[in-house]
């Protein structure tokens, strides 16, 4: 069993204006990174319509696609842009998150790092946010549940910001458990503790700024893991952000590489141990400090290819 990179340039025809954030070269420094990694290539299929709807309705997917401009950029809200590959590039994300279920739980591969942008985490049903458009790790999610008949799946979202988008759409879905942990206070603003779920298939963490690793790591042992042990999920979908580290610009949780090592490498051994047999997809989310999230990303990747070996 191997572990497999799923991406495609096309998520480098996403392109933001001069300044921003969520930005090219994120993806560009990730793939670099990963270069010398032996990792089976695979090339980010597009979502089809089928997909996309058990997370949007018809008429968001065609809001989208309609507001794509033929030439520059047009702005959906303060933080999220369309440039004409837009559309294409949210359709592999959230495609290949899909392509890397199908091939982990066809015995393809033991585990996917996807490396595709832009992000989905804040993508809620009708609404686009947070540099988002489609929510690609529900999506993936609900692809396990509605077209494999998987009964349980766990999504665990370690980006620094609240993961609303996929709270959003996994809300009703009793089959799923998501966990998310996430500075507070920060944008969005939701996140506490109290969201729960409709079925109490929600765990929010909220983290206090300045925190650290040692913080995450007492919370998660106590919180997230007994929780996740408990669900014995079937697949386990990361929400892969690596914006908690100590040099990203948009927050102040201090996590070093070593953290994104040590998340790593608990999940893996969840996922080793319960029902999911050590299958786990991990789709890449935020990360905006170009060699914090480069380095990040790759000691990720490492712990994921050191459990798939
Ligand atoms: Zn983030």
């Amino acid at each position: 069993m191997a572990t497999a990179l799923i991406t495609h340039a096309d998520g480098l025809d996403h392109v933001t204006p001069s300044g921003h954030p969520e930005r090219v070269a994120r993806l560009e420094h990730v793939l670099h990174a990963l270069q010398p990694l032996e990792l089976q290539r695979v090339t980010a299929r597009e979502a089809s319509e089928e997909e996309l709807l058990r997370c949007h309705p018809q008429s968001y997917i065609d809001r989208v696609r309609n507001a794509v401009p033929e030439r520059g950029q047009h702005q959906l809200d303060s933080d999220t842009w369309l440039s004409p590959g837009s559309f294409r590039a949210a359709s592999r994300a959230a495609g290949g998150a899909c392509q890397a279920v199908d091939m982990v739980l066809g015995g393809e591969v033991a585990n996917v790092f996807c490396a595709t942008r832009p992000p989905g985490h804040h993508a809620e049903r009708e609404t686009p946010m947070g540099f988002c458009l489609f929510g690609t790790a529900a999506i993936a999610a609900k692809h396990a549940l509605e077209h494999h008949g998987l009964s349980r799946v766990a999504v665990v979202d370690f980006d620094v910001h609240h993961g609303n988008g996929t709270q959003d759409l996994l809300w009703d879905e009793a089959r799923a458990l998501f966990i998310t942990s996430q500075q507070m206070p920060l944008w969005p603003g939701s996140g506490a503790p109290e969201q729960r779920g409709a079925h109490d298939n929600v765990m929010n963490l909220p983290l206090p700024p300045e925190t650290g690793g040692a913080e995450m790591k007492t919370r998660y042992e106590a919180e997230a893991f007994p929780r996740l042990r408990a669900f014995d999920p079937e697949l386990l979908i990361i929400s892969a952000g690596f914006d908690a580290h100590q040099d990203d610009p948009l927050a102040n949780l201090n996590w070093t590489v070593e953290d994104f090592r040590w998340i790593t490498e608990q999940l893996c051994e969840i996922a080793q141990t319960s029902a999911a047999g050590g299958r786990v997809v991990s789709t890449l989310e935020g990360g905006y400090d170009l060699a914090g999230l480069s380095a990040s990303a790759k000691a990720h990747v490492e712990v994921l290819m050191e459990a798939g070996a």
